[in-house]
């Protein structure tokens, strides 16, 4: 395969382009012809006019575009242009297809063309997917599209320039859609297609909750208005600019171990926040920036995969916010690429990456799709290890760039320490110095949150309180230290003896409070019965050997937690009074 890219200013030049002796050549010699074209403006008449030279020329291309935000041309950013790329493959069979959007079921129109595709087409090697993101429900889209057979990758991303409108233009050959969807299948046992994807996102802010959502729209943040995250945090107002002020700044969520960037795409009158891929309720996330070095260097990774792949042609469909964030030093991240093959792509609202059973729909990522037809002789280019960085580019926008990388470097470590102190500090506030064991103001909260719950689900809880039989004879004969280390032994064993919903607290000197959610009476007398046997059995530090009591009882529904106590606590009096080491429930 030969990849050819032009950026069109006019017809005629297109013209003398694709007639050249060269191309012809390559046409005469290739077996099919697949062209990709990106326009900075909604003009379906000037890329129609486009397509009518090509297709003119070659037949049965297939030939897909539609609107952008701009355009990579040779790794290169290319703005306000209309760029074109024609490949021209040896072996390998392309076909189009394009379902119009218009209607409101997207998963329908997912199975819509997932059907169309798998009828026509086997041995698919690759799809290349281009929809009208912002204007179409892409997550069900994706449900129905998702069952096509096999395991080949599909890629791709979101036409559409918000900058201009939020409408989105889209093409297969002369059929031209606002709304709706692109596939490419490249078909065949000779070609070759490996697609990578890398973010370069760093998370800014502390770990916040989805509260409360409602569909597509995420409503409340930490129990907050959602917007009100942008606006406290980054200053953004909820107005027509939104999407384009808060592009830069998705929200980072963290799935089986693989980062995903989120990025709104509105906010409406009740401050609720939109998105177009899937959030749910109790997913914890970070307010995000994309650091500049973190993107390059992930770069290079990708780009010396690609490089051992060895590729013919390799195309880019990157999110706008990574050109919005870099600028023209977006090139220093792309032009790369071009140094391992001829590459090609556009700035996306979303991206398409994924195992064709499993497609995603990215936000902020850069997504590389390597080409080749069957086994390449060509040799490896030796790359530097950084090309191109200092020489060709602004001096002032290193500068720029250099400091962006600190200021999110900085952010993150404050945001790190002060999360860390948060941390030590809470443990303070919930835990008694010596033991370790939860101190009696936490008991009491979830004493307080367990009482709501019995009484909610008609569930049983129960409660042990222990005390230490004749404790002080030990701080006399042994010292303070001594006792003291007793209590720590204690608490260590009381944990290993509990459940994990059971809590332990410290409840006075040598006393503990065990509540025990969703236990009766009787199954409480039982833990507290193996638990003074394992006391009474237990070797202390220096050889000590120690008894306890232990009062049991359960919460009766009505009842003031005040009352449940005093009755262990009568419970834990007859014990003692009883000749110790024993239980007693009431
Ligand atoms: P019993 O409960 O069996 O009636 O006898 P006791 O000796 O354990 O009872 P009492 O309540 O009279 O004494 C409790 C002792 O526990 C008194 C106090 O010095 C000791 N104590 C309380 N807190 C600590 C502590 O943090 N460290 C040490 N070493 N001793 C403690
Ligand atoms: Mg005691
Ligand atoms: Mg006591």
């Amino acid at each position: 395969m030969i990849s050819k890219t032009v950026v069109v200013q006019t017809i005629r030049d297109l013209t003398a382009f694709v007639h050249t002796d060269e191309i012809k050549k390559i046409f005469k010699e290739s077996s099919s012809v697949f062209i990709q074209i990106f326009i900075p403006e909604m003009e379906a008449d000037w890329a129609m006019s486009i397509e009518a030279v090509l297709s003119e020329t070659f037949p049965a291309a297939v030939i897909v575009g539609g609107s952008s935000m701009g355009g990579i041309v040779h790794g290169g950013l290319c703005i306000e242009s209309t760029i074109l790329s024609i490949t021209f493959f040896k072996k390998t069979m392309v076909k189009g297809f394009i379902v119009d959007g218009s209607g409101n079921d997207s998963k329908a129109l997912g199975k819509t063309l997932q059907q169309k595709i798998s009828s026509s087409c086997k041995n698919i090697a690759g799809v290349l997917l281009l929809a009208t993101t912002s204007n179409m429900n892409v997550a069900e889209f994706l449900t129905g599209f998702s069952n096509l057979k096999g395991t080949f990758p599909v890629f791709g991303g979101g036409s559409g320039n918000v900058a201009e409108t939020e409408d989105s233009l889209l093409f297969l050959n002369h059929e031209v859609q606002t709304k709706g969807v692109v596939a490419v299948a490249f078909i065949g046992n000779y070609i070759k297609i490996e697609a990578h994807t890398y973010l370069g996102w760093q998370a800014l802010s502390k770990e916040m909750v989805v509260t409360e959502m409602d569909g597509p729209w995420v409503k409340k943040i930490d129990d907050q208005p959602a917007f009100s995250i942008y606006h406290r945090y980054l200053d953004i107002q909820n107005d027509e600019n939104f999407f384009l002020n808060v592009s830069e700044y998705p929200l980072l969520l963290k799935r089986d171990g693989v980062e995903y960037a989120k990025t709104p795409v509105a906010a409406n009158k009740e401050n609720a926040i939109k998105f177009l891929s899937d959030i749910k309720v109790g997913e914890t996330f970070r307010i995000a920036y994309g650091n500049p070095k973190t993107m390059i260097d992930q770069a290079q990774v990708i780009q010396d995969r690609i490089d051992i792949f060895n590729p013919e042609s390799i195309f880019l469909y990157s999110c706008v916010s990574r050109l919005s964030l870099l600028q023209q030093d977006v090139d220093l991240e792309t032009k790369p690429f071009e140094a391992i093959a001829t590459t090609f792509g556009f700035y996306t609202q979303g991206e398409f990456y994924g195992r064709v059973d499993n497609i995603h729909l990215l936000n902020a990522t850069m997504v590389a799709v390597s080409m080749k037809e069957g086994a390449k002789s060509r040799k490896r280019i030796k790359r530097g290890s950084q090309p191109l960085l200092s020489e060709n580019s602004d001096p002032f926008a290193n500068k720029h760039f250099q400091i962006i990388s600190r200021l999110v470097n900085f952010i993150q470590a404050v945001t790190e320490e002060l999360e860390e102190v948060n941390k030590e500090s809470r443990i303070l506030a919930e835990r008694d110095y010596l033991t370790q064991a939860y101190n009696r103001v936490k008991a009491h909260e979830f004493v307080e949150a367990e009482i709501k719950r019995c009484q909610r689900y008609d569930t049983e809880l129960s409660f042990l309180i222990l005390d230490v039989d004749l404790f002080k004879s030990i701080n006399d004969t042994h010292g303070h230290n001594a006792g003291d280390a007793i209590l720590v032994y204690l608490v260590k064993m009381l944990k290993q003896e509990i459940r994990d919903i059971d809590m332990l607290s410290r409840w006075g000197g040598e006393e503990f409070l065990v509540i025990m959610p969703e236990t009766d009476l009787e199954g409480a007398k039982i833990s507290a019965e193996r638990i003074r046997k394992t006391i009474e059995q237990t070797i202390f530090p220096k050889g000590n050997h120690q008894t306890c009591s232990i009062g049991v009882t359960s919460y009766k529904a009505g009842e003031r937690f005040e009352e449940t106590i005093d009755r262990a606590d009568q419970a834990l009096y007859e014990a003692k009074k009883g000749g110790r080491n024993r239980v007693v429930a009431k």
